[in-house]
């Protein structure tokens, strides 16, 4: 036997079911395994590429506002199915479906509460709920926000993280909100009371094309996909090769659709300080 062996390992190979649920998430950028710990005190930002996971309604709110002083408004407004739809799943199958994965009961939270003390409004998509889609109730909890705003001589503040735009399953119902709530911004501006868009990845279709793009600052986190229609459809459109980036924050921020992009972790900083010096 040699004198200097090789030392004996045990291989000990981790299979998937063998890790606790919730202690380990990748990025889902760089692939890297992050500490699920670790990346709730990087704001769910991942630290080696700066990739911003996508927050939760509550979360985000909570982020945001100065600790207990939300208050929702419009809590149990649930949708109906007008259209009684039936797809490879029927509305109210998807309705159920992502009310039990979100804890949530529509895709928009919003309420008042105070920023750095000052009073606001906000509202809040959930990418997570039917992609952020706008259908009836979306539509109308953040028509009824802004009016709230509006009524009280607000400033507002609404984080959008819609994919889905408006939501397909209310058919005409769902486009009819882009009308309302652009016409409720219209009082608010009117009024001269500010409103601050925060796009989130993604924010698409309609939503971009309704309250999302209306805001009197736009401000983006890194990175989010932001646009109309998304690019696959465009590229397969124009038979064209779309350039690097497009419809990414970086790009349209050079190209002058937002005003600003904000990483996550300065972003409760940035809104109050825009609050303070707007209103
Ligand atoms: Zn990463």
């Amino acid at each position: 036997m040699a004198l200097f062996g090789k030392p004996k390992y045990t291989i000990v190979r981790l299979k998937k079911k063998d890790i606790p649920d919730g202690l380990w998430a990748k990025c889902e950028s760089c692939s890297v395994a992050l500490y699920n710990k670790t990346l709730e005190e990087n704001f769910r930002v991942c630290p080696k590429c700066n990739y911003h996971f996508t927050l939760g309604a509550y979360e985000r709110i909570n982020s945001l506002l100065d600790k207990d002083t939300f208050s929702e408004f419009d809590k149990d407004m649930l949708s109906a199915d007008p259209l009684e739809f039936k797809g490879p799943k029927t509305y109210a199958d998807k309705l159920s479906q992502d009310m039990h994965a979100t804890g949530l009961k529509e895709a928009a939270v919003t309420g008042e509460g105070s920023l750095d003390g000052k009073k606001i409004i906000i509202a809040v998509t959930d990418s997570r709920f039917i992609m952020g889609s706008m259908g009836s109730v979306v539509g109308e909890k953040i028509t009824r926000a802004i009016e709230a705003a509006t009524k009280n001589k607000l400033p507002i503040i609404i984080v959008s993280g819609s994919g889905g735009g408006a939501r397909m399953y209310e058919g005409m119902f769902s486009l009819m909100q882009m009308a309302k709530t652009s016409a409720a911004l219209y009082y608010h501006h009117k009024a001269k009371l500010p409103y601050i868009s925060v796009l989130t990845n993604p924010t698409m279709a309609g939503v971009m094309a309704s309250f999302a793009g209306l805001g009197d600052i736009i401000i983006a986190e890194p990175r989010a996909l932001i646009g109309f229609t998304g690019p696959r459809v465009i590229e397969q459109t124009i038979r064209q090769k779309l350039p690097a980036g497009f419809q990414r924050s970086e790009f349209v921020l050079e190209h002058g659709l937002i005003d600003m992009i904000v990483h996550r972790k300065n972003l409760k900083l940035t809104l109050g300080q825009l609050v303070e010096y707007l209103s």
